[in-house]
């Protein structure tokens, strides 16, 4: 028998030690070394507590001993121990079994039990006496375990302290359990505050990505709106007008566009503002100051180097930086200038302009994506400008030849018919002196005199025709009979037969001259592009209300790509001397037809021969 570890109420005091350590904290490290130290050395002379995980992981939480040098020789102790697959005690049993141990003496017999030299060499020089290993259970799980040593000669643990010992085990295993619990909830609190948090970021980054794509939507909509703009027209000032208009207040609460003039200088060409009275407010802010050519910053750098500028946040020390004057920084803040980019308009890529977008509201903000669509924009503007430009060229110059054409064929009218008179006075003298060789030659001088004429005359028409000049002499009159004046007088000068095949049979109300004039047209073409061919024919017909005339050649004929074009002014299939022209007289035929309300068409097959038709309405009466 040995002496008892403690007396009933003494174990009791430090079974209420123990207790109130434990339930003070969740620490669980720190509570077992305190709870060690009220086991070391009233309870045991060394005493190890250690836990085992999910994986059987083994983790000593708290070793203490009567002489703090042993500490280490314990430990060391425990490492070849739980080494050793056959072993018999300790903690490592324990957790195994779950059950509790005893040796109360360690004398000569369980000494010769470890096989192990150098365990047992260790525990001689431990000196241990008597030990306790008690499993500690919670929930009924091995949660852990807790063994008492004693290296006292005369202190041997007995059934009675085993099972206050068991006790003492239930009240540790229940706080372990408790400070595992603890920190499970902690950490399942993490958790789910991180997983809240990942929540959060994954919201933001779908909103962030829904407003961008939104945003990215908008503005395609707006290039696609502002392209429909831009094709609309070829005058470029109502065409960045309406771009001005159209980007306020889509993507901006002030737009402004400038251009350099022939002089070099800027010029604002179209301004908008969300606020309609603001507008000549942004006007006389460039007008209060022109645009320094040579600052740094801002539209004159964007015209020096030809790229973008972006300013997303403008703050108060950047306007009050930038404004030269108090009244300019008023004029400024009035306007409300909170996000800004300048872009290039390019021509032939020179920088000739920019526009300048400005939000008023810190809330919308330019960024990349922006920047990226306007200068989108600006290329497309530069695009149309150009065509603009190359237009309004091609326009002057037409403009230039149909005011030479107007003047030199007025010109060159009066003295042509003043030398047809002449001609024709000189012709009647020289047939009263029998002069026949004069005779030959001024005939051959007045049919040369005629087609000049001709040509004046259609050149006349051309002009009047585009002054909408033309006079139409209208009546009624016969028109089987025009036709047959018209072909006899062409007939005279050529080889071909020209036959006249059906005919109207009634009057016709119109100008008998100029739908005589679209005939002869007709005819002399059908004529000058059948070289080889040996008649033409003109075939007059009635259908509904209209009458329809057919001239028909056995020519060159007509390839189908020009069909529509060779009613155009000036348009000839050749433009070499192979069938000399002006390209007028078809342009001028339908023209007139057209005054009467009629049409004109042509079929043709290319190396046969073409057939151009007129109808005109039968019941016409004054238009
Ligand atoms: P021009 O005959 O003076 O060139 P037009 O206006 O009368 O001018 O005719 C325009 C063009 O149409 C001509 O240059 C010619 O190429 C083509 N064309 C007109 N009539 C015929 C025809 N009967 N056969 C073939 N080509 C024709």
């Amino acid at each position: 028998m040995g002496v008892k570890i403690a007396v009933a109420e003494e174990r009791q005091k430090i079974f209420d030690a123990i207790n109130g350590v434990l339930f003070t904290s969740f620490n669980k490290i720190l509570t077992l070394k305190k709870v060690t130290k009220l086991i070391v050395p009233r309870l045991a002379d060394y005493c190890r507590i250690a836990v085992v995980n999910d994986r059987n992981e083994i983790r000593e939480l708290a070793v203490n001993h009567t002489n703090p040098k042993h500490v280490t020789l314990v430990t060391e102790l425990y490492d070849n121990y739980k080494n050793l697959h056959k072993v018999q005690y300790g903690i490592a049993q324990i957790l195994k079994s779950g059950k509790p141990e005893i040796i109360s003496k360690i004398d000569k017999t369980v000494l010769s039990t470890i096989k192990n030299p150098k365990l047992l060499q260790i525990v001689k020089k431990v000196g241990l006496k008597s030990y306790i290993g008690i499993p500690l259970i919670a929930r009924h799980k091995v949660i852990g375990a807790i063994t008492f040593s004693s290296i006292k000669p005369d202190r041997f643990y007995e059934k009675d302290d085993l099972l206050f010992l068991k006790e003492v085990g239930k009240r540790i295993a229940l706080a372990l359990d408790n400070a595992n619990l603890y920190e499970q909830a902690i950490l399942a609190n993490k958790q789910a505050q991180i997983e809240k948090e990942r929540l959060e970021i994954v919201q933001n980054a779908v909103s962030l990505e829904t407003t961008y794509r939104k945003q990215i939507e908008h503005n395609l909509k707006f290039l696609a709106e502002a392209s429909k703009v831009l094709s609309s027209s070829l005058d470029y000032q109502t065409t960045l007008n309406s771009i001005a208009s159209l980007a306020v207040p889509k993507i901006a609460d002030w737009c402004g566009i400038d251009i350099l003039d022939e002089q070099g200088e800027l010029q604002q060409v179209a301004v908008a503002h969300k606020d309609p009275k603001k507008v000549q407010w942004a006007k006389e802010f460039r007008k209060s100051e022109p645009i320094d050519l040579t600052a740094p910053t801002g539209l004159p750098n964007v015209l020096r180097t030809g790229k973008s500028e972006i300013y997303p946040l403008i703050t108060d020390e950047m306007l009050v930086m930038s404004a030269k004057t108090p009244e300019r920084l008023q004029l400024m803040s009035s306007l409300g200038i909170a996000s800004v980019m300048i872009v290039p308009l390019f021509a032939h890529r020179k920088p000739i302009g920019g526009i300048t977008f400005v939000t008023s509201e810190t809330r919308r903000r330019y960024n990349k994506s922006d920047l990226a669509m306007a200068e989108e924009l600006a290329s497309r503007i530069s695009l149309a400008i150009e065509n603009a430009r190359l237009y309004k060229g091609s326009q002057d110059a037409i403009n230039l030849r149909d005011d030479f054409i107007s003047v030199a064929s007025h010109e060159l009218k009066t003295p042509v018919t003043s030398v047809k008179i002449f001609t024709q006075v000189l012709q009647q003298h020289a047939q009263q002196i029998g002069d026949q060789k004069a005779v030959k030659y001024l005939q051959k001088m007045d049919t040369q005199l005629n087609k000049l004429t001709d040509l004046i005359f259609n050149l006349l028409n051309i002009s009047k025709i585009q002054a909408g000049r033309m006079e139409y002499k209208e009546k009624m009159f016969d028109f089987d009979q025009m036709v047959k004046d018209v072909v006899d007088v062409l007939g005279q000068s050529v080889r071909h037969k020209l036959i006249i095949e059906g005919s109207i049979n009634q009057k016709i109300y119109g100008d008998e001259d100029r739908l005589g004039q679209v005939l002869s047209n007709l005819v002399s073409n059908a004529i000058k592009y059948s070289p080889n061919a040996e008649k033409v024919l003109i075939k007059l017909s009635s259908l509904n209300d209209k009458i329809i005339v057919a001239v028909q050649d056995f020519g060159i004929g007509i390839g189908v790509s020009h069909l529509d074009k060779i009613f155009e002014r000036f348009y000839r299939i050749y433009a070499d001397k192979t069938f000399p022209g002006l390209g007028i007289g078809l342009y001028i035929s339908s023209e007139i037809v057209k005054r009467h309300n009629g049409d004109l068409w042509v079929e043709s097959d290319p190396g046969k021969g073409s057939t151009f038709y007129f109808s005109l309405p039968i019941s016409r009466k004054e238009k």
